[in-house]
């Protein structure tokens, strides 16, 4: 008999949506009854529910998880001539909305076990422009935020969480989002809560900062056709919102799908020779928005994963720094070896809730086979 070849896709959306189909789509129909389309009460109900998820008093929704990066930096005052600190192995809207704030970002390169922004190193970039420090949730584990909060308090910074790749992560017993100042969050399709389109909110404790942000989404107005500051376009969909107050019910049985999928690919791949495997810091709980694995011979190693039908990806081959757009800020090779060598290294492997134990079996094994030609 001739054996069926598994093909793994990265990610299977509609594995995770078949079940809760009919429940989404009667969500929708609601809001197109109430005309309810941009902002309005599902934004309402939804903020209303992720704040309590996340444990913070507010939540703001806004148009993406660029525009609440954007928004963050902006309703705390972030402007021309200021510097914020964040690491360059991350995806580009972080950087992007300091840069669209006006100010300048300042990397600090990442902690080769966490691949989040290393703590040791952020005091030295520290300048009298500097007003704020963006960690990055990398991948779905939390940068060690006590030591960076006791920084921010030092020098006085702003400290807003790239929770982009975070819906759920821990640390200490926390949400990633109620820790610093701000936290900024996507719903993209594909992050772990995801809508059905762009979607991204921000969640805060701070009542001044809640009141600026549904200014700034709101062309910078508190009453309508008053204008208080120069603001943009950024409400939150009001079918987005219906869609997240659904699949927000079954985001933790999600996160702990992929911290399984996570568990058994540790199992299947532990002592392999050339994989360096992900590490779950002691401080949190990791939900594996990005199961990366380190090979060294990475390009080869995911063409011939390719070609066994394993779908894998890269996220990121390229830091920050070395980024065309960002030439002009004058980094050069050599200045964050660990990002770099991770962009030359990483390898995403297929992670969703709904991977099946021959799933994984089958990744794992086309991954040792391929290394090993
Ligand atoms: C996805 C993502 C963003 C941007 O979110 P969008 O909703 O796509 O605008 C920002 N930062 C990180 C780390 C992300 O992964």
């Amino acid at each position: 008999m001739q054996s069926v070849k598994i093909q793994v896709p990265f990610l299977d959306l509609k594995a995770h949506h078949d079940p809760i189909r009919a429940e989404i789509m009667a969500a929708m129909a609601e809001v197109i009854d109430a005309n309810a389309f941009a902002g309005g009460k599902f934004v309402t109900k939804f903020e209303d529910e992720y704040a309590a998820f996340c444990g913070t008093k507010f939540c703001v929704g806004v148009g993406n998880g660029t525009d609440s990066l954007w928004f963050s930096l902006l309703a705390l005052g972030i402007k021309a001539g200021d510097e914020v600190i964040t690491p360059p192995m991350t995806f580009m809207a972080t950087a992007e909305a300091i840069t669209y704030a006006g100010a300048k970002p300042v990397f600090v390169d990442i902690d080769p076990k966490t691949f989040t922004i290393d703590v040791t190193k952020i005091e030295a970039a520290i300048t009298p422009r500097t007003k704020a420090i963006m960690p990055v949730h990398l991948f779905g584990q939390c940068a060690d935020m006590d030591p960076i909060l006791e920084i921010a308090t030092k020098h006085n910074l702003i400290v807003v969480e790239d929770a982009a790749q975070a819906q759920g992560t821990l640390y200490k017993g926390r949400k990633a989002g109620s820790i610093g100042h701000a936290g900024s969050f996507s719903f993209y399709p594909g992050k772990n809560l995801g809508a059905w389109g762009e979607a991204g909110a921000i969640t805060t404790n701070d009542p001044v900062l809640r009141e600026a942000l549904q200014m700034y989404r709101e062309h910078g107005q508190k009453k309508k056709y008053y204008h208080d500051v120069v603001g943009w376009n950024g409400r939150m969909d009001g079918l987005q919102a219906a869609v997240l107050s659904v699949k927000l019910k079954y985001l933790d049985k999600a996160n702990d799908g992929r911290r399984r999928a996570a568990a058994r690919y540790n199992q299947l791949l532990a002592g392999t020779a050339g994989v360096a495997l992900p590490i779950e810091a002691d401080y949190g709980r990791h939900i594996y928005h990005v199961y990366a694995v380190r090979v060294s011979n990475r390009d080869t190693v995911l063409k011939k994963l390719g070609e066994q039908g394993i779908s894998a990806g890269i996220h990121y081959p390229v830091p920050v720094h070395l980024q065309n757009a960002y030439a002009n800020l004058g980094y050069k090779r050599g200045d964050f070896p660990v990002s770099e060598a991770c962009g030359e290294t990483f390898l995403s492997l297929p992670m969703f809730p709904e991977l099946t134990d021959l799933q994984i079996e089958t990744v794992a094994s086309a991954l040792k086979s391929s290394l090993s030609h």
